[in-house]
């Protein structure tokens, strides 16, 4: 018998009728004659409730806490979703990360998955059950309960696919993955395939639909991995190993990030030491730094600016705080209506001309940007969130997306 993993998302957990359609939908590829494997997400907004919640107590909430809290999102799930194939007449198993073996190291809140100790859920398929796990979780070597960061359910389900050797199917709430966020731009096209590079580029650069994580992890060790709609039968998007009948397009997707912070350091005194002291600074906050540009000198003065997550806007506020008392005459400044446009295609490799094709597009249609970075495969800019959803439009118009 074939084992295959299947993971649903909060939306298609997010109410108990929900549940009841995914539990009739993994029976069904039950009875087709295979061992099945599901990871399920919280429902629908559980997690950001529940992080909500911690914020009432602290604006920067205990970590260790934080993961105890927002891990039991999923264990609701679990247990209902295998309530549900009881109640259907099939044998089922609820487990938590720690119960299916799934180990963690890092930083709480941000861990990631070391293995996967398979005994619990081998034995629980064998004896025919149809084993649920909590995606989302895990346990480091403390023994504690801790998260893989947000979407993480899709790195609990690639993880799994990759110790069982298996195929990974992942349901959510869009058809598949498109070129652009259908939510943005309704005109985007569904992809029937798309290459573990292209994706995971797509995914590190805001397409929320797979964890970029996941999709290193389905690279890493070659698990095709299906991503397509919940509920419904049509024909989703496999992402999987580039091939020459991918080579249609230069670009493959344009990508959207709205959790985008921009922090400008005013007046810093002309000295590399001086830029050394604040990424010194933001390294040892764990901030992960995206774009830096910095102005020409002026009377011995520049502007430093740098792109993080909106998650670290706390952390920010203490670095400001250390940095001018190490540097009284700067001024910090933070914007948030910012968001980050990238266009991703492996065919970009090989062409160049790329880059003044977007700043043409820009020009046409008035919209001016801040910061622009560029990787082998892709080429970001960030741009006043006012202009978004003009400039998707125009991007994606012009670049046939
Ligand atoms: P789930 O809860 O099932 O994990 P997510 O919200 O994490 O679902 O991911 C699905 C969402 O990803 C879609 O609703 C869609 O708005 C968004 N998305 C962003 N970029 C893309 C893209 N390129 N293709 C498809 N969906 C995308
Ligand atoms: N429930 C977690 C989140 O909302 C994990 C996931 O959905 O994949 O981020
Ligand atoms: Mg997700």
């Amino acid at each position: 018998m074939a084992v295959v993993v299947q993971k649903f998302g909060g939306t298609s957990v997010g109410t108990i009728e929900k549940i009841k359609a995914v539990a009739k939908k993994v029976i069904e590829r039950k009875e087709q004659g295979n061992e099945m494997v599901v990871v399920v997400s919280a429902m629908g907004k559980t997690t950001d409730s529940l992080i909500s919640m911690a914020k009432e107590i602290s604006p920067n909430p205990n970590k260790r806490e934080l993961d105890m809290l927002v891990s039991t999102g999923e264990q609701i799930s679990i247990a209902l979703l295998s309530m549900a194939f009881h109640e259907y007449g099939y044998n089922s198993i609820s487990l938590t990360g720690f119960q299916a073996g799934i180990k963690t190291e890092g930083h709480h809140t941000k861990n990631t998955i070391t293995d996967i100790d398979l005994r619990n859920v081998k034995k629980h398929l064998k004896e025919g059950k149809i084993v649920v796990v909590a995606g989302f979780q895990g346990i480091n070597e403390n023994g504690d309960i801790t998260t893989l960061g947000r979407g993480g359910s899709d790195t609990t389900a690639v993880a799994l696919a990759a110790k069982l050797k298996c195929i990974c199917e992942i349901y959510t709430d869009v058809e598949g993955v498109y070129s652009v966020d259908p939510r943005v731009y309704t005109k985007a096209k569904k992809l029937d395939a798309i290459s573990y590079e292209e994706m995971m580029e797509m995914a590190s650069l805001g397409a929320g639909v797979m964890e970029t994580r996941a999709v290193e992890l389905g690279f890493k060790y070659n698990i095709p991995i299906y991503v397509a709609m919940t509920h419904g039968n049509k024909v989703g998007t496999m992402i999987k190993e580039y091939d020459e009948t991918m080579e249609g397009k230069i670009i493959t997707g344009l990508t959207i990030n709205d959790d985008v912070l921009m922090i400008t350091v005013n007046n810093v005194e002309y000295k590399s030491r001086n830029i050394a002291l604040i990424f010194d600074m933001v390294g040892k906050h764990n901030i992960n730094i995206d774009m830096i540009s910095q102005t020409a000198p002026f009377e011995g003065h520049v502007n430093v600016s740098f792109t993080c997550s909106k998650e670290d806007s706390y952390a920010i506020a203490e670095i400001a705080k250390a940095l001018q008392a190490e540097m009284p005459q700067i001024e910090l400044s933070q914007e948030s209506e910012i968001a980050k446009l990238s266009v991703v295609g492996i065919g970009m490799m090989k062409q160049s001309g790329v880059a003044a094709k977007v700043f043409n597009i820009f020009a046409d249609n008035n919209i001016e940007f801040k910061q622009v970075t560029t990787s082998e495969i892709s080429i970001s800019y960030t741009i006043n969130s006012s202009d978004k959803q003009k400039a998707v439009d125009a991007l994606a118009k012009a670049l046939e997306l």
